[in-house]
């Protein structure tokens, strides 16, 4: 949703509500990335009107000061950054499973993923960032693809292959079938759909299962 247009939130999340599986929405602090996104009053409003599940990506420091809130607005699923969590990853995880919603590890581009593989067991899914968490309309960064290809091995190692991997960042028509392959299960996409002339197509190019 970072990629709509705010002033016709209702008219773009009645296109999603129509058209797409979930509402990923990108929570920025201006700390944890450089830059700030929305907060409570536009997540509120979009859990108003959406009939979809809600999936929040939350790029912020200290993220179990707001576990409790995102479970009071209905969020289904909620991820956190294993950088701004770290050691406290595993509890927060529980925090947010004992609210009964679906928790995601997230990391960002240049941190190895082999740090999460200790988690791969405990959450829900995992969220691979294709770009640097921040900004939206970033250009996919290619090695991104061999990232999920090694945490969906593990996964199956593990045999915790029902885990999803959730891919964000520059995700588009022309790398949707590779994420597929290398293993991706959810494609998160901002302005490839909502800047294509048709936005529509773009989601349809994009669906595999
Ligand atoms: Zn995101």
């Amino acid at each position: 949703m970072l990629s709509a247009d705010f002033l016709r939130l209702g008219a773009d999340v009645d296109f999603v509500n129509r058209e797409a599986d979930i509402f990923h929405l990108d929570v920025m602090d201006g700390t944890f990335v450089p830059n700030i996104s929305f907060g409570f009053p536009v997540v509120e409003a979009i859990a108003a009107k959406a009939e979809k599940p809600l999936d929040a990506h939350l790029m912020i420091v200290n993220p179990g000061k707001y576990v409790e809130r995102f479970a009071k607005v209905g969020v289904d699923m909620l991820s956190f950054h294993y950088e701004a969590a770290l050691d406290e990853s595993l509890n927060l995880i529980g925090r947010i499973h004992s609210y009964d919603i679906k928790a995601g590890i997230a990391i960002n581009p240049d941190v190895p993923v082999e740090k999460i593989f200790p988690l791969l067991s405990e959450v829900d899914f995992v969220l691979i960032m294709s770009v640097f968490a921040g900004f939206g309309g970033q250009k996919f960064i290619p090695e991104s693809l061999e990232r999920i290809a090694a945490v969906k091995a593990e996964l199956i190692r593990r045999g915790e292959s029902h885990v999803m991997i959730e891919v964000d960042g520059g995700v588009s028509p022309s790398n949707a079938s590779a994420l597929k392959a290398a293993g991706a299960d959810i494609l998160v996409a901002g302005s490839s759909v909502f800047n294509a002339q048709d936005r529509t197509a773009a989601i349809k190019a994009m669906k595999f299962f």
